[in-house]
């Protein structure tokens, strides 16, 4: 016989009665609600989840990849990641998303900001370098021959 606590899955703090938002922190899975009889079931268990957080810090992460080849994907990819940071914090204070989950959120906010500033910057650079050829073009084609006005 074992003489310590086998682990069963018990829902974690934050967790809430699906029936009357009790808060069900340490009710063991599969038990029922001790407010409302609600079986407590799988759900208590998946309630949280760093979804936001992930996607944040993958599309972070994908701003800056891509801000070097397509400035034109950062830019969105970016602002998405922010978005999503955002969305993971208040999940967090929601009791939806573990705790755990803010470093990987502030991670994909930082990343998101990199990468968008770095995408801007690119886009920039391209647009300079359109408008630079450009008057470049009109200067030699002024120089080339007499400067006609309309
Ligand atoms: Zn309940």
């Amino acid at each position: 016989m074992q003489d310590y606590p086998t682990s069963e899955p018990k829902a974690r703090s934050g967790i809430r009665c699906q029936s009357c938002s009790y808060d069900l922190i340490g009710v063991v899975i599969g038990d029922r609600c001790p407010e409302c009889g609600t079986q407590v079931m799988q759900w208590a268990s998946q309630q949280q989840s760093s979804g936001k957080a992930i996607t944040s810090m993958v599309l972070g992460i994908l701003a800056i990849i891509t801000c070097l080849g397509y400035g034109i994907l950062g830019v969105p990819c970016g602002i998405v990641a922010i978005v999503f940071a955002k969305k993971a914090r208040l999940a967090v204070q929601d009791g939806t998303a573990p705790a755990s989950s803010l470093g990987m959120a502030t991670a994909g906010r930082i990343c998101g900001w990199i990468g968008l500033i770095l995408s801007a910057l690119y886009l920039l650079a391209i647009i300079g370098i359109i408008v630079i050829a450009a008057v470049g073009a009109a200067a030699a084609g002024a120089a080339a021959g007499p400067f006609l006005l309309p």
